[in-house]
């Protein structure tokens, strides 16, 4: 991420299944990418943050882009590589010890040598210390700098450390362009809330396993919650995983609370809540109580019925998701203006819609309601439906306006002022029903539509 622009950085680079992914993994600490048996189907480019040893340092894994059988790069994979080589600062080739010196490794090696910038050799899949004689193989290679590991077992972690550390630049003498004044744009924070199990990681796994996705895991602000940068095209999300705090005491009520806390948290910092609900147990009081949390604090929200895949019927597909919609829509009624996506984080299906989703608030959030044509509408719905007397008096309304938006964040709600004779005289109902009319003239899809009244005298008008 853009935040830590002095912060060292290695690249992991291998022919498939060497075990990159699961080096990664070591490294960063975190499973956030899925080791996968079959070459080829990780992820494109991943990048994390390495802590553990002496100084720390961002990895970047160039995944898995070669077909199994293949013996030579492909220009795709040469590319890759070269990019790789172009933006870090120490190179990470992994081989397997277990399969020995192949094609590619030398072909790799020779690129790698010709950036001249500094190499390490980790000799992966040393499970155990009678494997290291298969080490001598890589001699050949030609690498001083040169670490024997198991990136599955966590051996020879200490010496890959001390290797990466020996030839790791200085912070401070990582280049910075000084002319580099533009302010990195600050990703849209999306907080992934919701009971525990609902699935909050599996769907943030789905998400960043998709291609082309750049990931990087910076420790979250609180320890409940970890931040994952995800980049897709040319605009970076932060996603905020709540998860990882439950599942203690499996379904006790402490363990509940605790999680709302956590998710109260968690909204509190988010530009957009991605509420998170199983859909094989339906909308639950707790995700009501999540729901209202959301609601209070004024974010823009999305809910995902999760787990699509386990009542997804062979037939009448559509018929079943009008069904779902409207029963969510009937029990979730507190977050109406949410929209609701069908998903299954585990065979990925619809998750990628999430951003089309995510789209259409950020245009909503944008879209303004002119003034003219505001004051048509209220002074039309307060004509069709006039307000209730409140202790013999009736609210009035003399002038609206939606104001500019005056909060410096992303997807700020829609606001809009009332000027009036007595703020105290508009109840919720009312409230309801002119907000209800506001979104008639535009939707706001997923964000809160906010209505304040000020008080104005109707002597002050003339
Ligand atoms: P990548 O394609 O290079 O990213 O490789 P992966 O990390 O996906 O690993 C490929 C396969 O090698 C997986 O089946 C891993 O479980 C396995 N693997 C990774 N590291 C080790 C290791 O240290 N020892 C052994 N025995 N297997 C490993
Ligand atoms: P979290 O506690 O909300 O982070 O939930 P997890 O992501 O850990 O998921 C909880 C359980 O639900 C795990 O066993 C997942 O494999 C499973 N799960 C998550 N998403 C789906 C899905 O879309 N379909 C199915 N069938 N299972 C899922």
């Amino acid at each position: 991420m853009n935040s830590q622009p002095q912060m060292p950085t290695v690249a992991i680079v291998g022919r498939p299944n060497v075990g990159k992914s699961a080096l990664f993994n070591r490294l960063v600490g975190r499973q956030i990418a899925i080791v996968h048996d079959q070459p080829g189907i990780t992820r494109d480019r991943i990048s994390g943050l390495c802590t553990r040893g002496a100084r720390p340092f961002s990895v970047w894994d160039t995944g898995g882009v070669v077909g199994a059988g293949e013996t030579q790069l492909t220009r795709q994979v040469r590319q890759t590589v070269e990019e790789a080589i172009r933006v870090s600062d120490v190179l990470l080739l992994v081989v397997d010890a277990q399969q020995g010196v192949s094609p590619i490794d030398l072909e790799l090696a020779r690129l790698l040598r010709k950036s001249h910038k500094p190499i390490v050799l980790a000799i992966n899949k040393i499970d155990d210390p009678k494997h290291e004689d298969l080490a001598a193989d890589f001699a050949g290679l030609g690498f001083e700098n040169t670490a024997l590991i198991s990136a599955a077992h966590g051996r020879g972690s200490a010496d890959l450390f001390d290797a990466i550390d020996h030839v790791l630049p200085a912070s401070s003498a990582v280049e910075t362009p000084d002319d580099q004044t533009i302010e990195p744009k600050k990703p849209l924070s999306i907080a992934v809330i919701g009971r525990p199990n609902a699935g909050k990681s599996s769907l943030i796994n789905s998400v960043v396993q998709s291609e082309r996705a750049i990931v990087s895991e910076l420790p979250g602000t609180t320890r409940d919650a970890v931040d994952i940068v995800y980049q897709l095209g040319d605009e970076q999300f932060l996603f905020i995983d709540t998860a990882g705090m439950r599942r203690r005491g499996s379904h006790s009520s402490s363990v509940e609370v605790f999680s709302v806390m956590r998710a109260e948290r968690s909204i509190r910092r988010a530009d957009l809540c991605v509420l998170i609900v199983d859909v094989t147990s339906g909308v639950t009081a707790q995700d009501k109580r999540i729901a209202g949390l959301i609601q209070k604090a004024h974010k823009a929200s999305i809910v995902i019925l999760n787990k699509w895949d386990l009542v997804k019927p062979k037939r009448g597909e559509r018929q079943a998701i009008t069904e779902l919609l409207q029963e969510t829509r009937r029990r979730a009624f507190f977050l109406d203006y949410a929209p609701i996506l069908i998903a299954s984080a585990r065979t990925g299906e619809n998750v990628e819609k999430l951003f089309g989703l995510i789209a259409k608030v950020q245009r909503a959030a944008i879209t303004r309601i002119g003034t003219g044509i505001l004051n048509r509408l209220l002074r039309a719905a307060f004509d069709a439906n006039p307000p209730p007397m409140v202790s013999g008096r009736r609210l009035k309304l003399f002038y609206a306006t939606q104001t500019s938006g005056t909060e410096d964040r992303p997807l700020p709600p829609p606001e809009f002022v009332l000027f009036v004779n007595d703020p105290k005289l508009l109840g919720d109902t009312y409230r309801r029903y002119l907000e209800a009319r506001i979104r008639d003239a535009q939707p706001y899809p997923g964000l809160p539509v906010l209505i304040t009244c000020r008080p104005r005298s109707e002597r002050a008008r003339k």
